[in-house]
């Protein structure tokens, strides 16, 4: 994991993608219930359960899939 990647993240962060997760179509940004505010969807389906919130200016991985 690099310094910039958060624990909750679907894959490591990459600067190259030049894009935060709150652009990504996988970001939850409002919560529908509480715990999944601000998590990554994709993160979820891969692990199979919600890991930690993320914050919206954490740089986008490679699964990035910008919102439109
Ligand atoms: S870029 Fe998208 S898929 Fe990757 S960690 Fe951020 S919200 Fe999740």
């Amino acid at each position: 994991m690099n310094d910039y990647t958060y624990p909750g993240q679907a894959h490591l962060a990459d600067s190259s993608i030049g894009a935060d997760c709150r652009e990504c179509l996988f970001y939850v940004p409002r919560p529908f219930v509480q715990i999944k505010r601000n998590c990554c969807s994709k993160a979820k389906q891969m692990a199979g359960k919600w890991l930690k919130p993320i914050p919206p200016h954490a740089t986008a991985c490679k699964y990035f899939n910008r919102r439109t």
